[in-house]
């Protein structure tokens, strides 16, 4: 039987890093996970200084054949990062970041946020698509793939990756890129963390400067018209032009609609083309205006603080067609917490005309990730804003897709999984069989390598 201090005294005087136990000063610090909904206790943590450590933990992990859960950001709101009686290895001490302005690239460890990575690669005017809140992990955001304010110009976070350091389950570090080990390469770009442990991820950057970027709000009683006059104007806008619909309330409470933008080319195009969606219905408040891109990626931070209590439930929509409207605006005035939101973030350019089998993220189409997203803050109100949230889920399926968006989904099944990963997970789970046949990396949103 081990115990969180033999981990201690067995496993940590050979790391780098750091090994936190149960006993340990700092112990819940290191155990919490941005969802609040998960209060689980790890045997131990293992915080990785460098790839070496991660090497170690594998070893260490499979020689006692214990559980092991994977964090980076700690931001997947099916809480995968920590899990009772696991070893939680914890990479978000990694935050090394080189970026050769040269090449465009950046070379980046897993521990990073989006802030961190974005702050790094301004400094030389260049980005590349994240997510679009700062304290996100870049690691299980690009393996899962990647969908932010850059999409549509320069495709998701995991197609802008150029190669990456993994540690598989035999404790080998593999180099994967499109040259070497190709099927590793392929799999890590939407896959999760089924394969591995990304202990540094090389990715292609971009020239990005000033963006026109804001949100347009209204109240709900202008909500159908101006999505209709959205969904229409969306099919017609460039790659530059990546927008997201967001239903909330107000601080006052008030049920509303704000429409958020970001243009990624030159701004005097953009006052031109964007005139008919910021004149057409007069908004509540117009907020678009030339932003720092850093400025941008974390103005939505304060709607996101770690620690709330999350339930998510989200699916594919091609269309905001009049019924996914008529239903939206049915559930919005029930929504029991004031602090809920659903969104609407748009996929389309670069990142839709991809092949769906050239990644494991297989979700190329112009679309909406629609994503209902509950949070609150005391346990008492858990049940009413998951029943509303599954109520608003289920009267929204004729209008979704059987599809979902693999970084949105909870705990909810293998069947979800497979929904993720649709034509591409027959070689998902090959790929795991080769690789991580007992399946280590099972904390996660699981590719089953048993025999179909
Ligand atoms: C507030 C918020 C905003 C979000 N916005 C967006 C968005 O705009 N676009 C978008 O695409 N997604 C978004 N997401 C979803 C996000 O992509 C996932 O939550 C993602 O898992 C976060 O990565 P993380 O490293 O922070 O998570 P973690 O919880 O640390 O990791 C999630 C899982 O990824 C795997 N993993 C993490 N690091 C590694 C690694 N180095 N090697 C191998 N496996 C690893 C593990 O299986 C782990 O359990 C958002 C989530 C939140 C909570």
């Amino acid at each position: 039987m081990v115990h969180g201090a033999s981990v201690g005294r067995e496993l940590g005087s050979g790391l780098l890093g750091q090994v936190i136990c149960p006993d340990d000063h700092g112990y819940d610090a290191a155990r919490a996970v941005f969802n609040g909904m998960f209060d689980r206790r790890p045997l131990a943590v293992v915080r990785s200084a460098d790839a070496s450590d991660v090497i170690r933990c594998i070893e260490f992990t499979r020689r006692y054949d214990l559980p092991l859960s994977v964090r980076g950001g700690g931001h997947s709101v099916a809480g995968h990062a920590v899990h009772d009686g696991a070893i939680m290895l914890d990479l978000s001490g990694m935050k090394g970041v080189r970026v050769d302005p040269e090449t465009r690239t950046v070379r980046a460890e897993p521990g990073l946020t989006l802030g961190e990575f974005d702050r790094a690669t301004q400094a030389f005017g260049l980005a590349t698509t994240l997510g679009v809140v700062s304290v996100t992990g870049i690691a299980g955001l690009t393996l899962g793939g990647g969908l932010g304010w850059l999409n549509g110009r320069h495709g998701l976070a995991c197609d802008n990756l150029i190669s990456a350091d993994v540690v598989t389950a035999d404790g080998q570090l593999l180099r994967a890129s499109t040259q070497e080990n190709e099927d590793l390469f392929w799999g890590i770009r939407g896959g999760g963390g089924n394969f591995g442990v990304v202990t540094s991820f090389e990715y292609q950057l971009h020239p990005v400067d000033l963006v026109l970027a804001g949100a347009l709000s209204y109240p709900l009683s202008v909500a159908p018209r101006v999505l209709r006059f959205y969904n229409d104007f969306v099919k017609a806008a460039p790659d530059e032009l990546s927008t997201a619909v967001s239903l909330a309330r107000t601080p006052g409470g008030e049920p509303m609609l704000a429409i958020a933008v970001c243009y990624c080319g030159p701004i005097e195009e953009a006052e031109q083309l964007l005139y008919p969606l910021r004149t057409f219905q007069s908004p509540v408040d117009d907020g678009i205006q030339p932003l720092p891109y850093t400025a941008l990626q974390s103005a939505l931070d304060a709607r996101f603080p770690s620690g709330r209590r999350h339930y998510w439930k989200s699916g594919w929509l091609r269309d905001l067609s009049d019924g996914a409207i008529e239903t939206l605006m049915q559930y919005l005035p029930l929504m029991p917490s004031s602090v809920s939101s659903v969104g609407l973030q748009q996929m389309h350019g670069v990142a839709s005309r991809i092949a769906p089998s050239a990644t494991a993220f297989p979700h190329r189409a112009e679309q909406y990730d629609f994503l209902i997203l509950s949070q609150w803050s005391e346990a008492i109100d858990s049940d009413r804003n998951i029943e509303w949230t599954r109520a608003l889920f289920q009267a929204m399926q004729p209008h979704l897709e059987k599809s979902v968006y693999v970084n949105n989904l909870g705990d909810e099944g293998s069947g979800r999984v497979k929904a993720a990963y649709g034509q591409n997970y027959a070689r998902l789970a090959a790929l795991k069989r080769t690789l991580d046949p007992d399946n280590l990396f099972r904390a996660n949103q699981n590719i089953d390598p048993s025999p179909i």
